[in-house]
């Protein structure tokens, strides 16, 4: 059964995603409950309940549930065993917690992968100083030792050149799960935003084309400049992961293409993606609205590009909480400002992100640079 428009939809997580998820449902005139720990959260200024409380507080999740006619979350740092409960009081929670806790956890998402036919790096498991000589003489150098879970935006990663400098590093990680993989030599990362229906109806966006600065997201690129038959291969990998994991909701798939045109899977996010924020501007269904959709088991939508585009993320420097250039941009005539209602802007937080359309990945990738020059944080 469809959850239709006046419903309320229910959000753990009350970051930047849960705020663009809930303006396109409160667009379609569903309501929006959100449980996030911090006040004044984006989400939160959006939202018509707001529970302030804990991810793992039980109060707050049955209050959450209550409200709600469907759950959903915005982030995959949330505690799988918060959505276990969710899932517990009967409530329909998309995706699943079986998702949420193989996507959280990088050594059960490349086994997944692995057994999926996906193709991954070369990676071991170290759980232990002898899985770390093992795993180093099977995967090689160079290699990225990392968190198996809770690492984010390059965080609780080390890339290491040989032996020494892996036990180093293992060392410094005391005590929590890694894994080691195997350097790709990528030529380009690009990623795909799909969206999967309980009765297994699937949709993608067409991948985009990525460039992270110091581990953040910085530029995506609508289409990634890839051959038609990258661009399948990819699609194919999103079906996969989706089918694979049974997911409901929008997901996004971050792949790796090598020079030979071949792909190779990094990471799964089970839910809206940064790479998929110039969908708001550049296609009839946003990612956000695709997820509504996906989750209430609502027909999903379009997603053809209708303009190409370029997405710049606007992070944090820590010089200060004010953007100064916002007129300049606003006064462009091919740029959509997003600014996600977030006072302080400490270094690589971030804090909001520009859109520019064109009619080519090429013209867009200039323009946005041009425009993201003229920003400044003071
Ligand atoms: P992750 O948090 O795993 O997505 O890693 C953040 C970024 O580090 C990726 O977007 C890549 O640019 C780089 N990276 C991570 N793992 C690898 C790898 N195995 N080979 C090459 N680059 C990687």
């Amino acid at each position: 059964m469809a959850v239709l428009p006046g419903a309320t939809l229910g959000i753990l997580g009350g970051g930047q995603l849960g705020r663009m998820f809930a303006l396109d449902a409160k667009r379609m005139s569903y309501r929006v409950a959100v449980l996030e720990p911090s006040k004044d959260s984006p989400c939160g200024q959006i939202a018509d309940h707001v529970i302030t409380a804990p991810y793992t507080d039980e109060k707050g999740l049955r209050e959450l549930a209550d409200k709600s006619d469907v759950l959903t979350y915005e982030f995959e740092n949330v505690d799988a065993k918060a959505v276990e409960f969710l899932e517990g009081l009967g409530k329909p929670v998309h995706p699943s917690s079986k998702v949420l806790r193989i996507t959280q956890d990088r050594i059960l998402e490349k086994t997944f992968a692995l057994n999926a036919n996906i193709p991954v790096t070369a990676f071991a498991a170290i759980r232990s100083g002898e899985d770390l000589e093992n795993g180093m003489t099977a995967v090689g150098f160079p290699a990225f030792l990392k968190t198996s879970r809770g690492g984010y935006d390059g965080k609780g990663q080390v890339r290491i050149e040989n032996a020494d400098e892996g036990r180093k590093a293992f060392a410094n990680f005391s005590g929590v799960d890694l894994i080691l993989e195997g350097l790709v030599p990528f030529e380009k990362e690009i990623s795909i935003v799909a969206a999967r229906r309980q009765d297994g109806y699937f949709s993608a966006y067409p991948p985009s084309e990525n460039v992270h600065v110091r581990n953040i997201l910085d530029l995506s690129l609508h289409p990634a400049r890839i051959s038609n038959s990258t661009a399948s291969a990819a699609y194919n990998i999103a079906f996969k992961v989706g089918e694979g994991l049974g997911i409901v909701g929008t997901f996004c798939v971050e792949i790796f293409v090598l020079s030979d045109g071949s792909l190779m899977m990094n990471e799964i996010a089970p839910r809206p993606h940064n790479s998929g924020h110039a969908t708001i501007d550049a296609c009839l269904c946003s990612q956000f609205e695709q997820q509504v959709r996906a989750i209430c088991g609502l027909p999903l939508g379009s997603t053809e590009l209708l303009r190409s585009a370029a997405m710049i993320n606007l992070i944090g420097t820590g010089e200060g909480n004010r953007l100064d250039g916002v007129e300049q941009l606003l006064a462009a005539p091919d740029a959509s400002l997003h600014l996600y209602g977030k006072s302080e802007a400490p270094k690589g937080r971030k804090m909001g992100h520009f859109t520019v359309l064109a009619n080519s990945a090429d013209i867009a990738e200039k323009r946005a640079r041009e425009l993201q020059k003229q920003l400044k944080w003071v």
